[in-house]
């Protein structure tokens, strides 16, 4: 991510732009384009060797109206509350665009979890519940895994949060472990979202997944699961790209019949980093980080992070590409954002495409609600449901209006959120 971005900024823009389209009137405008909500706070956590570490935490609730906030925590070390902001508020239109009565919120702690033991990392996952018991719940604020976070560090935020509340409540954290709480498909959801949405888009442009071809940019839950049922579908995906811990920069790895799941899993960490020299021996061409993006393939799934595609980077995208689906949160800027315009790629924007992880994370708190846990196919084809009638919706938005998608999607959030603060008597 380039340093200068600002993705609080871009938000803020992207909302700005929609505001004026809706004719908000000034207070809506000053209640939703900023946090209703922010908590920033320390956590000391008493390391292996004998010394004391302080993490910087932060917990944004943006908009609440429609419902609980409902957000991800995300370990990085490059964590900002600008980042923060920005993903709560596209959090709180995420919710709106899938229509779940939810509102947005976020979370992260400034931290590399690479360089902590398990133990290190159970203490950081407490202190951080500790810090924020009081502000957060199954009725207020409902936490996730995100970013280098995952079921087992939600399982001992939960632990802390039912110590400190001597109750259980299952609904407190969503992405457990299944059979802890957990719902079946939620660690599928993400990425099998992302995929549904491409599945409308080619219907509606008249093309066969199979033939079709697609460079990802990640290779951690999103892309993995946007992988499997693309390629189940008939795509083929020749590049993905990741983070390369050792060497602190990202890589590419590309196969042109194809990349094969059962061949780079095993030899990829838990944090989603490919093994360089193993890939190499797997006959894997391997490339340079930013080469995902200039593929000449017909779709571009950025599952990665956020700001990948910038006015620096937009100008290498193929001439091939008919169909950029924005796996990760916020991975265009302004800038480049208005060249995919200006070049009539149909995009699906990050809150609509990758929206199936908050819906099943909604299915896990229903489940929760009932303590009856639904089967996996029942779970996966409610998303499908979901996330297809979503799409479906904000296309048809589009076309009749004739608005870019992720204006569309924008619009249709944006005045569901505006309703729900109105009828509250908020402004
Ligand atoms: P993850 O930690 O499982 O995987 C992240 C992947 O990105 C890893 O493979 C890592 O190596 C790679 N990566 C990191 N920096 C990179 C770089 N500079 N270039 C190339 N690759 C890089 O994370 P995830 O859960 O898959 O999330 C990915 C994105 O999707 C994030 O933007 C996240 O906010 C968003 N998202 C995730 C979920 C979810 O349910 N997991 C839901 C909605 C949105």
């Amino acid at each position: 991510m380039a340093k200068d971005y600002n993705p609080h900024k871009t938000a803020q823009a992207q909302f700005d732009k929609v505001a004026d389209l809706l004719n908000l009137e000034h207070g809506m405008k000053a209640i939703l384009r900023d946090p209703l909500r922010e908590y920033h706070f320390l956590i000391p956590v008493h390391m292996d060797n004998g010394s004391v570490e302080v993490f910087k935490g932060f917990r944004v609730l943006h908009n609440d109206a429609r419902g609980p906030g409902k957000g991800g925590i995300r370990f990085h070390p490059q964590e900002t509350i600008d980042t923060v902001r920005a993903l709560s508020m596209w959090m709180t239109w995420k919710c709106a665009v899938v229509d779940i009565p939810l509102g947005g919120a976020k979370g992260g702690v400034i931290c590399d979890p690479h360089n902590l033991s398990q133990r290190e990392q159970e203490l950081l996952c407490r202190g951080y519940v500790r810090q924020l018991s009081k502000n957060v719940g199954p009725l207020e604020d409902v936490p996730a895994p995100d970013v280098m976070t995952n079921a087992q560090h939600m399982l001992w935020m939960l632990d802390e949060y039912e110590t400190i509340s001597g109750a259980k409540y299952p609904g407190f954290i969503t992405g457990k472990p299944v059979g802890l709480g957990g719902s079946l498909g939620r660690t599928e959801a993400t990425g099998y979202g992302v995929i549904f949405t491409v599945r409308e888009a080619l219907k509606e442009m008249g093309i066969r997944p199979e033939d079709t071809t697609a460079a990802v940019q990640g290779f951690g839950n999103v892309a993995r699961y946007a992988i499997e049922l693309y390629q189940r579908i008939g795509g083929k995906v020749t590049t993905v790209s990741c983070w390369n811990q050792k060497e602190q920069k990202p890589y590419t790895f590309k196969k042109e019949k194809g990349i094969d799941l059962k061949e780079l899993i095993p030899i990829t960490d838990n944090f989603g980093s490919i093994d360089n020299s193993k890939a190499k021996a797997l006959g894997y061409e391997i490339l340079p980080g930013s080469a995902w993006i200039e593929q000449n393939v017909d779709i571009l799934i950025p599952a990665a992070l956020e700001n990948e595609i910038t006015a620096d980077t937009v100008g290498k995208i193929s001439r091939k590409v008919k169909l950029i689906a924005e796996g990760a949160n916020g991975p265009t800027t302004i800038e480049a954002d208005k060249v995919i315009q200006e070049r009539g790629i149909f995009l699906i924007p990050d809150f609509l495409a990758n929206a199936g992880g908050v819906t099943c994370s909604y299915f896990e708190q229903v489940q929760c609600n009932m303590n009856y846990y639904w089967e996996k196919e029942e779970v996966l084809s409610k998303l499908d449901l979901k996330m297809t009638s979503a799409f479906i919706a904000v296309s048809r938005l589009a076309r009749e209006k004739k608005l870019y998608m992720r204006d569309a999607a924008y619009v249709i959030a944006i005045d569901r959120v505006a309703r729900a603060t109105k009828s509250r008597g908020w402004v």
